[in-house]
């Protein structure tokens, strides 16, 4: 290779690493970077805010929203669950206890449907099993629990809680039904 071609890719290193500590000090030295970042600021400060004051405001809800676990019932009352036990089968972290055995009518109901909380991974794949939509998820997340004990939702709570949000899970499945 040349001594002029060497010579020539030496000065180009030398300036380039050069330029760059002299750019590094200039950026310092004109705080550059607080007023790339006040530009930012500035350039926030007069868009629509985005911020939500919660507890006051809340940001809206998925209808696919995996929150407190409950139990519906058809539009006449009567339970869902068929005492099928494939939600039982199917939870990974064992968090549901049914014991089940046949009516007078012939069917087949739930005499006991404990879901333990503490357990709950809230994974949903209890209420994509159900074959009776029965079992769900819904859009509940503010709960808690005080005493030792409260963490087993019993089936009278599940469907309890089921009838509370009863209107939001039906217009929550009736959107989402394309994907379910
Ligand atoms: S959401 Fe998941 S972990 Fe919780 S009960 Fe259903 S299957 Fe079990
Ligand atoms: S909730 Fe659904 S999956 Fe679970 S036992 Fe009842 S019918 Fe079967």
């Amino acid at each position: 290779m040349s001594p002029w071609i060497v010579l020539s890719v030496g000065v180009v290193i030398i300036a380039m690493i050069y330029s760059m500590r002299h750019y590094r000090w200039v950026k310092t030295w004109a705080l550059l970077d607080i007023f790339s970042g006040l530009m930012v600021t500035g350039k926030y400060f007069f868009k629509r805010k985005v911020t939500t004051q919660y507890p006051e405001e809340e940001t809206p809800v998925s209808p696919r929203f995996k929150g407190m676990l409950a139990l519906r019932r058809y539009e006449n009352g009567e339970e869902r669950c068929i005492a099928c036990k494939l939600c039982e089968a199917v939870c990974p972290a064992l968090a549901i206890t049914i014991e089940a055995k046949e009516r007078e009518d012939g069917s087949r109901r739930t005499t006991r449907f404990d879901i333990d909380t503490f357990k709950c991974i809230n994974c949903g794949l209890c209420e994509e099993s159900c074959p009776v939509d029965s079992i769900v998820l819904t859009p509940e997340s503010h709960y808690c629990f005080t005493e030792r004990g409260q963490n087993i939702l019993t089936k009278q709570e599940l469907l309890m809680i089921g009838d509370r949000y009863e209107d939001q899970l039906a217009s929550d499945r009736e959107e989402d039904k394309d994907h379910r």
